[in-house]
């Protein structure tokens, strides 16, 4: 599932592909994704100029000129691929824009993505996003409000890592990812997170994000790979999928038995038991 790094990427791309320009043709191939699509949707992005985007979360925003923003998330599965206009249909395109001689289309196979229309002037009342946490690379995002946010979670703190109301855009990977950077085990009570931990959890989420970032492209080319799809990338994840495989802060060491996971919650973790506490 695409994470704030990928959402950030595929944004990026897209606003390379948009941003300043007029859609020339929009065509909804379905009625609905996870939710119902707004009526209309495709007449509203018919023949509009595209404004900018903003990310908030795993969710991207396009605005529109004339004060309309389409409200995008990528769900477990969804993927955008670009490529020349007249290209024949791929499965599962749920949504297609043409501008100029491009063609920029949403796949979404599982479906468990969604669109919707909200008036850019009022983006962060939206359903979706009113009560989302806050961004972890902006300024609010301090190791004080994190700790006042899992205050009295009886959870582990993987789990209350997940929840977009107390950080906005972390997903399974770079919550083991920024844990394993904190020394700190996914397992301890959130509650406990305070202190010298929140103070290191904080710059750990940020250094994993903004790494992530930087890996998924430094120029508006590299946001378009050959296959035409748009933001994904193969990070070097230091634990996230290497179960069993040695751990890199511990070279050498016998109390460390490489990486372990564990299932929380129906979901894997991925930690080191000597220095995550
Ligand atoms: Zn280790």
């Amino acid at each position: 599932m695409p994470e704030l790094p990928e959402v950030e990427t595929v944004m990026r791309g897209l606003a390379s592909q948009l941003e300043g320009r007029v859609i020339d043709r929009a065509e909804l191939r379905r009625p609905d994704l996870r939710f119902p699509c707004p009526p209309g949707l495709a007449a509203r992005l018919t023949g509009a100029r595209v404004a900018g985007f903003r990310r908030r979360g795993k969710y991207i925003l396009m605005r529109l000129e004339g004060g309309d923003s389409l409200l995008l998330h990528l769900g477990m599965s969804g993927r955008i691929v670009i490529g020349p206009a007249g290209t024949i249909p791929g499965l599962h395109e749920h949504l297609v824009l043409r501008t100029g001689d491009t063609r920029i289309a949403l796949q979404d196979p599982r479906r468990f993505g969604c669109l919707d229309l909200v008036p850019t002037a009022s983006e962060d009342a939206h359903r979706l996003l009113a009560g989302m946490g806050p961004e972890p690379l902006s300024p609010t995002f301090t190791d004080a409000a994190l700790s006042a946010a899992l205050a009295g979670r009886r959870t582990p703190v993987k789990a209350a890592l997940l929840d977009q109301r107390i950080v906005a855009g972390l997903g399974n990977i770079y919550v083991s990812e920024a844990l394993f950077r904190a020394a700190i085990s996914p397992r301890r009570l959130a509650a406990s997170v305070a202190g010298a931990r929140a103070a290191r959890l904080v710059p750990a989420i940020r250094e994993t994000l903004t790494e992530a970032i930087a890996a998924g492209g430094s120029s508006l080319r590299d946001y378009v790979q050959p296959s035409g799809e748009l933001g994904y990338f193969q990070h070097a994840w230091k634990v996230y999928d290497r179960e069993g495989e040695a751990c890199e802060r511990c070279p050498g060491r016998a109390s460390c038995e490489g990486i372990r996971r564990v299932v929380q919650s129906g979901r894997s973790t991925f930690y080191c038991g000597r220095t995550q506490r």
